[in-house]
């Protein structure tokens, strides 16, 4: 489903990405872990065509998505900070995407962002406006607005880092429900219990490079000295 060859990635001087080759199937679920600056939430940007690449290429089911050339409802994106509408309630958050994005109808629009906001269990929250609802809450909502372009692939950047265990908890959960055997995810995270409890496969980021690439369980298990290192760090 993607291919990645060789990227490469600067801003300015900074050398960040320096070559990343590496393929994801479909239905694969995969967290990337590293250190703070080693290139995760770039490599993640790249993918969504949220950066041009300096060199390499993302190839998505065939296509590629070099240079912003973006496949646009393919892949959806969840960030660290909910970036929800502040200005529409809840439910026209899902809304408007629908019709804007997918130029559904009114009707069809609403029934889906119902259908939705009831899988993330926010149904009751329909009509208040996003400031008023917890951080985990926000950050279900912006799943349910994720899967309303019903994507291929989902990107995850931390969604969960900047809220509090038990909320951080609510929203692992509700990750764990949208997990299918069609849907990719792909989830940069700094909780190794998110990595053991909802990925097949983990890829280290250290420096721009992938330095490992494998199960969870080879990670956790693994005895090289950087990755034991950093595990202790995280844990
Ligand atoms: P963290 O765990 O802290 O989120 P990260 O692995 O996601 O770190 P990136 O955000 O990918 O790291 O950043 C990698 C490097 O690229 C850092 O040195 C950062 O300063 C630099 N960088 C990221 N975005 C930009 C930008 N828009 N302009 C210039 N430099 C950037
Ligand atoms: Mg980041």
């Amino acid at each position: 489903l993607i291919e990645i060859k060789n990227l490469q990635k600067s801003y300015g001087k900074n050398h960040v990405l320096k070559g990343i080759t590496t393929s994801i199937k479909k239905g694969e679920i995969v967290s990337v872990i590293g250190p703070s600056g080693s290139g995760k939430s770039t490599l993640i940007r790249c993918m969504n065509a949220l950066e041009r690449l300096d060199e390499g290429e993302i190839i998505i089911n065939g296509e590629n998505i070099n240079n912003g050339n973006k496949i646009s409802r393919k892949i959806a994106m969840v960030f660290q900070h909910f970036n929800l509408f502040p200005h529409y309630k809840v439910i026209d958050n899902l809304i408007n995407p629908c019709k804007i994005v997918r130029g559904m109808s009114d009707k069809e629009a609403k029934k889906l962002a119902v259908d939705l906001l009831e899988k993330v269990k926010l149904l009751d929250k329909a009509n208040e406006y996003p400031s008023s609802l917890s951080g985990g809450q926000k950050q279900r909502v912006a799943i349910a607005r994720a899967l309303s372009m019903n994507p291929e692939i989902i990107l995850f950047d931390e969604p969960t880092s900047s809220l509090d265990p038990e909320l951080a908890y609510e929203v692992f959960d509700t990750m764990k429900s949208i997990a299918r055997s069609d849907l990719t995810i792909l989830l940069v995270t700094h909780q190794i219990n998110m990595v053991k409890n909802f990925s097949s496969r983990v890829i280290f980021l250290e420096n721009g490079h992938i330095y490992f690439d494998g199960t969870p369980d080879e990670l956790i298990n693994n005895t090289d000295n950087r990755i034991k290192q950093f595990l202790e760090k995280v844990y």
